[in-house]
């Protein structure tokens, strides 16, 4: 009887969670800068900035105002045959913003979804130009680009969160990230000899998020450019996590000195205070579809797409960008990473520490108790999320440096023996 009601009881199922065994979700009265604070009175302090997304702290005033009063004018309306003010500020402020032409942008809601769109992009560009068999993806080992079908194709199929569905989905090519002179051979030779079938390449540009936070160098991606230059395949970079100044420039692309064909933005696109997702195009992608045949038309349009709030809230986070020093504030929470995480290095427990702009990184030798060490962060006042082996903040921009070290302690504190 005991486990019925909890089965009754339960409306909402939560993501990725065993709902019989987990233990139950906090409830959030409310948020304030890098803290959340709970029904019970007690605060925690957010290391992992919701899921990556509230890049200048919860509630910032300046993002709440512009999207109350875009809730006054106009919360939403469609955007077929219509356009508004947002969207099209936006869509030119992230076109002057993107390196080179990388000038055309596609308004979904979420990360997967502006993925999905990118594939379409890139495939029904090669068809509308006369190769409608180049058709494939290839994606790299230690992938993460989202939960929708064809995105879970392009994640690890062995390591990633997707392993169960493996066999359910047609996999995309999965090649090593072409780091060495050996890697670079085999990569090459699968480019070359399925260059007819291919139509792009996809990869999170240099840090692989959610499939276990593995660093490359811009060098690899400065590689990987004239590769798929030589192959005539589209390369599409997933700047989903580490867009918006994430790993120090705004764009990883700008850092790299590489333009894609197609890049795909969102979690910290409106600053983590409503769902938005870009997909940006080159010109020469845009110009396969421009033409009189309206079947040659990109055959995509959530229901949400561009939603004027959301598109304000992108809007007052990108001025944000203009008036806080936010590139400063990710180097002073990049040196003080470096100052403290590598000594976490030494523990038993610890296989490697590493720290990319405001990203630290501790992975474990093995998989964690999940639930154990969430609790001892919760009793610590941190909220961090282990994922996979790795322990890891990626905190709000606007953190304090006790915050950070508040975090670090609890890390400190945590680790299993
Ligand atoms: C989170 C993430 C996605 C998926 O985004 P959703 O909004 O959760 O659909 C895709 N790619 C990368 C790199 C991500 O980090």
């Amino acid at each position: 009887m005991a486990e019925r009601r909890a089965i009754d009881g339960a409306s909402v199922w939560r993501p990725y969670t065993q709902m019989k065994t987990a233990p139950p979700a906090l409830n959030v009265a409310r948020t304030e800068g890098c803290r959340i604070i709970l029904e019970d009175g007690r605060e925690l302090i957010d290391g992992i900035a919701s899921w990556w997304t509230a890049c200048h702290g919860y509630n910032h005033p300046h993002i709440r105002r512009a999207v109350a009063r875009q809730l006054e004018r106009m919360p939403h309306v469609m955007f077929g045959g219509l356009t508004h003010e947002p969207a099209e500020r936006l869509a030119s402020e992230l076109a002057a913003l993107l390196p080179g032409d990388l000038d055309h942008v596609f308004f979904t809601e979420s990360g997967s979804v502006s993925v999905e769109v990118a594939l379409k992009m890139s495939a029904q560009c090669w068809q509308n130009r006369g190769h409608p068999e180049k058709r494939r993806f290839v994606s790299f080992s230690g992938a993460y680009h989202g939960d929708t079908f064809a995105t879970m194709a392009l994640s690890d199929p062995e390591e990633g969160i997707h392993a169960r569905f493996r066999g359910l989905i047609p996999q995309s090519l999965v090649a090593e990230l072409p780091v060495d002179a050996e890697r670079r051979a085999s990569f090459s030779a699968l480019l070359e000899e399925r260059r007819d079938e291919i139509a792009g390449v996809v990869i999170e540009p240099l840090v692989q998020c959610a499939g276990g936070f593995r660093f490359h160098d811009a060098e690899t991606l400065r590689w990987l450019r004239s590769a798929c230059d030589q192959a005539n395949v589209h390369l599409i970079f997933d700047e989903i996590a580490v867009g918006f100044g994430r790993l120090g420039p705004l764009f990883a692309c700008m850092g790299a000195e590489v333009v894609p064909d197609i890049v795909t933005l969102s979690k910290a696109l409106t600053a983590g205070t409503l769902p938005l997702a870009a997909t940006v195009a080159r010109r020469a992608v845009f110009e396969a579809f421009w033409d009189d045949d309206p079947g040659r038309a990109l055959m995509h349009g959530p229901t949400f797409m561009a939603n004027p709030m959301a598109c304000a809230a992108a809007l007052a986070s990108l001025e944000l960008f203009r008036t806080e020093p936010v590139a400063d504030r990710v180097a002073a929470i990049a040196s003080h990473l470096g100052r403290r995480l590598p000594a976490l290095a030494a523990h038993p427990a610890v296989a490697d520490v590493r720290i990319r702009g405001a990203l630290g990184v501790v992975e474990l030798k093995a998989p964690p108790p999940l639930h154990g060490l969430r609790a001892r962060f919760i009793e610590h006042g941190a909220w961090i999320r282990p994922l996979l082996r790795c322990v890891y903040l990626m905190p709000a921009f606007t953190i304090s440096e006790s915050e950070l070290d508040h975090l670090i302690a609890a890390i400190e504190r945590s680790l299993p023996d």
